[in-house]
């Protein structure tokens, strides 16, 4: 096994172009072979990994990974599946979002464990920032240029779960450049949903069918939505990637893994002139989501990844993010766990089904659906077993 005791301070970023684990841009299919040479790689070294299984501490009592204690927030769409199907404990009234991975001001985790528990994930972001060092990165960077580069450039990414009870707003984020410019510097919002449930005959709305600003105002303004929107079918297990300036909508009776950058930008279209329980309308942000909607844009497509067998899928990778899913089966980690190599700054991870345990450094922890946590960059190995699945990105 590696050592990892001599890694200084100084310890070099990993780049954008680094390796994602072991796996980069194949297909699912194609990421699942290379996943499972790896494994074969790194059998001796996985075995050796997870014999102890007398020594499982709980989360609580983990050390070297920041387990978060996700935010609630009440949603007019929102329901109790946050409860009844994840078994947090939600405030009162409808709760259509778990923030389960965030350091933005509207929802910022507080650290459950460890050295830093009780801070606030920007904080530890800020003060800590050494520990988002990934010692297999290029470029060497002092600790005082690292802890300035956080100070500027926010943790960059959000984690949710939503349960959406009944429907979103109609809705459209800016990119980057139109956030920074009307939105007091925010970061833009390009997110992307993984499908964790979905009742029967559900359909989702993304994109949109107009060719141009004037074509969609005239359509909206006879309300003829049905001819602008796109909505289509989904399923549990589908995947949608949707960059900023696509319109969208979340419909009821779905609960979806959000993966995103960390803004909470979002220009309401239509919101079914639907009123809280105080009567009023919540705000509609036209202007913004005319000047903000890519009307050349192709409309987005719905990936139906196989799952099926066990390992790394590769959901998505673009600029800001990449997303994997990991599906691990209680036969196949038995005889090997699996291992997840982190090149990057950090990795977010969510447990959406089952449970098992994770070694992380020599340490064993126990983890379990619902259960989401961030692997710091120092921490360059994960080893896996147990009935479960996860959704892992990295910026
Ligand atoms: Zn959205």
């Amino acid at each position: 096994m590696k050592s990892f005791e001599n890694q200084t301070e100084t310890s070099p970023i990993p780049t954008q172009s680094q390796t994602a684990f072991a796996v980069q841009t194949q297909t699912a299919a194609s990421a699942q072979t290379k996943t499972q040479n790896q494994t074969e790689q790194d059998r001796s070294q996985a075995s050796e990994m997870v014999t102890d299984r007398t020594n499982v501490k709980p989360k609580e009592q983990a050390n070297e990974l920041l387990f978060l204690t996700p935010i609630f927030h009440e949603k007019i769409w929102g329901g109790r599946d946050l409860e009844t199907n994840f078994g947090y404990t939600v405030p009162d009234g409808p709760v259509g979002e778990c923030w389960a991975i965030s350091a933005h001001p509207n929802g910022d985790c507080i650290i459950a464990n460890g050295p830093y528990k009780g801070m606030r994930l920007s904080e530890v972001w800020k003060k800590a920032s050494q520990l988002f060092v990934n010692p297999q990165g290029a470029e060497s960077v002092s600790t005082e240029e690292l802890a300035l580069q956080h100070q500027k450039e926010p943790f960059p990414l959000l984690v949710k779960i939503i349960d959406a009870h009944e429907k979103l707003s109609i809705q459209v984020h800016p990119d980057d450049a139109y956030a920074a410019k009307h939105e007091n510097g925010s970061l833009g919002k390009r997110e992307c949903w993984y499908i964790l449930a979905a009742e029967p005959g559900s359909t989702i709305i993304v994109g949109q069918k107009t060719h141009s600003k004037e074509e969609f105002q005239r359509l909206m303004e006879a309300g003829a939505w049905h001819e602008i929107l796109n909505e289509i079918p989904l399923a549990a297990g589908d995947f949608f990637q949707i960059d900023p300036g696509t319109v969208h909508a979340i419909k009821g009776g779905t609960m979806v893994l959000e993966t995103q950058q960390s803004s909470d930008v979002t220009y309401r279209l239509y919101d079914y002139d639907r009123v809280d329980a105080e009567g009023k309308k919540r705000p509609l942000h036209i202007q913004q989501s005319l000047e903000t909607i890519d009307f050349a844009a192709p409309i987005p497509t719905t990936a139906h990844p196989d799952l099926s067998k066990p390992g790394l899928h590769l959901l998505e990778k673009n600029e800001t993010y990449t997303v994997y899913h990991l599906s691990l089966s209680e036969a196949d980690s038995e005889k090997n766990a699996f291992v997840v190599h982190n090149e990057h700054p950090f990795l977010c991870l969510s447990v959406i089904e089952g449970e098992g345990i994770m070694t992380a450094k020599e340490e064993t922890v126990a983890i379990k659906k619902g259960d989401h946590f961030i692997c710091p960059g120092l921490v360059e190995e994960l080893s896996f077993s147990g009935a479960m699945q996860l959704i892992i990105s990295h910026p």
